[in-house]
């Protein structure tokens, strides 16, 4: 009865799971989304501290105890940090799998090393590298988003990185299938096989961007959901098999999109190298960027007839949202059409703009995608840049030396007029100028955004709608 009823809960929990990614597809079904995961998760729990093998209450107790102290205020991070707080869960998950591998080993190798069959001992292996490559890689990915001083944010590369890496990992491979042939007669190469995965790890990262640590994340996530899958093997636990391949999947799919948003390969994003100082533009060359206040936007904003929004990163750090909300209203009331370009990867993670707008109650139907908007750019009166840099930057187009050379972006650049919001000429994530903000029609809002739309707001107000 009780092994039934097991195998219900995790049925269900199984059935959540994919549910629940399937809802988080849209903003208007992704809160039924979260609560289905986490339904799927209580479940998942519930019927393993049902499995009749299940004894030290005591520990589990203050494992749990331990898991809410910890998980409690992550969840009190702000939305701009979700990226380096995933990576974080990533390196939980990867350390959890790399433990329970460690357990498994010298539990068997001491009791029952008959029991050490290949098969475990490939699940073991490969659960134990993925798990500590993922567990370093991860904090390092976190560690650099959250620009930790004592982590290089810039890419760190030196000649024969790339074949210093894949000998690491060569070697680390080679003693584990050396492990997975004689397990007990070469016990001590599992030590070894930890090291290097746990180094693997770092090595990784180094060598990598903070613009491009994003897709990285999402690609630590697969790792971190195989190592789950070969702990599901390792455990003989079904669920932990499906819901760990539902996580690898998922993440490989995200990493995928926003390759395809910033137009780069996965060799590319690994070993490119991204977000390199770039050389100084040479002396002489100095540009002079027009700027316009509130007032002025104002007047021309609500002459014209179509105007487009685009939101960025700075959006998101300045929580201006409820402020273009306002802004959006203020337009519509006077008949202007007002619509969002929302790039694929605007913000820290796609997706992040939506949510945000989402939050303010902005109708779905006025958030245009990137390739949808872009044909309409020239008929566009005024586009708003709101905090978005590198996505509007048309270097992208035309600039072969440019690191984000080949980018989709939005042509705001098109448009009659553009105004752009942000607080200084500071160069965006990928660290380059951009030209946009020297074009002729082009005229500089300089402030937080949340400041600066909401005086553009008040003025708007002042003048009243018709
Ligand atoms: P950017 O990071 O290029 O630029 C953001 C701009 O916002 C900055 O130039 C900054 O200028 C401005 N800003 C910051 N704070 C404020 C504030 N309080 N008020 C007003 N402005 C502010 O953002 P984008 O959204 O254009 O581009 C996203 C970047 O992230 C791209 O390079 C993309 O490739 C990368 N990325 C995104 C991923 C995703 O999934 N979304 C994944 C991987 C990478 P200033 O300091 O002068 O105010």
């Amino acid at each position: 009865m009780r092994l039934q009823l097991i195998q219900v809960a995790y049925l269900a929990s199984s059935v959540l799971f994919i549910f629940s990614l399937y809802w988080m597809n849209h903003p208007r079904t992704a809160r039924r989304g979260v609560f289905a995961g986490v339904a799927g998760m209580t479940l998942a729990i519930l019927g393993t501290l049902l499995q009749p093998g299940i004894s030290h209450w005591g520990l589990i107790g203050g494992a749990v105890a331990l898991g809410f102290l910890v998980g409690i205020p992550l969840s009190w991070v702000p939305l701009t940090a979700v990226p380096q707080r995933t990576a974080l869960s990533h390196a939980f998950g990867g350390l959890a799998a790399g433990l329970v591998g460690i357990a498994k080993y010298y539990l068997l190798l001491g009791e029952d090393p008959g029991h050490l069959t290949r098969f475990l001992m490939t699940a073991i292996v490969t659960e134990v590298i993925l798990g500590f490559l993922t567990f370093t890689g991860s904090l390092m990915a976190a560690g650099k988003l959250q620009e930790l001083r004592w982590i290089p944010q810039r890419p760190v590369t030196y000649p024969g990185q790339n074949a210093v890496n894949l000998a690491l990992l060569g070697i680390a491979v080679l003693a584990g299938i050396g492990l997975i042939l004689r397990p007990e007669e070469l016990s001590y190469l599992f030590p070894v096989v930890i090291v290097l995965s746990l180094v693997f790890g770092v090595l990784l990262i180094i060598p990598i961007g903070g613009a491009d640590m994003p897709t990285v994340i999402s690609l630590l996530n697969s790792y971190a959901g195989l190592a789950a899958v070969a702990m599901g093997f390792v455990l003989d636990n079904k669920l932990l098999v499906i819901a760990g391949a539902l996580d690898g999947s998922s993440g490989l799919i995200l990493s995928i999109i926003m390759c395809k948003a910033m137009n780069r390969s996965f060799g590319n994003v690994l070993f490119g190298a991204f977000g390199q100082v770039q050389a100084k533009a040479a002396a002489g060359e100095a540009k002079i960027a027009k700027s316009e206040t509130a007032e002025g936007a104002a007047q021309i904003l609500e002459e014209a007839s179509l105007v487009v929004i685009v939101p960025g990163y700075g959006m998101a750090v300045a929580q201006a949202q409820h402020r273009v909300r306002e802004l959006y209203d203020q337009l519509t009331k006077r008949g202007v059409d007002v619509r969002f370009a929302i790039h694929p990867v605007a913000g820290r993670m796609p997706g992040h703009m939506n949510v945000l707008l989402a939050e303010a109650d902005i109708p779905y139907e006025k958030l245009v995608e990137m390739d949808d908007m872009n044909p309409d750019m020239p008929q566009v009166d005024v586009v708003l840049v709101i905090g978005a840099n590198d996505v509007v930057n048309p270097a992208a187009r035309h600039d072969k030396a440019s690191p984000i050379f080949g980018m989709p972006i939005i042509d705001a650049d098109k448009a009659r007029t553009c105004f752009a919001i942000k607080r200084s000429m500071n160069p965006g994530f990928a660290g380059i100028e951009n030209e946009l903000y020297f074009a002729e029609h082009t005229y500089m809002l300089f402030g937080d955004a949340k400041a600066v739309v909401g005086e553009i707001v008040k003025q708007l107000a002042g003048t009243g709608g018709h």
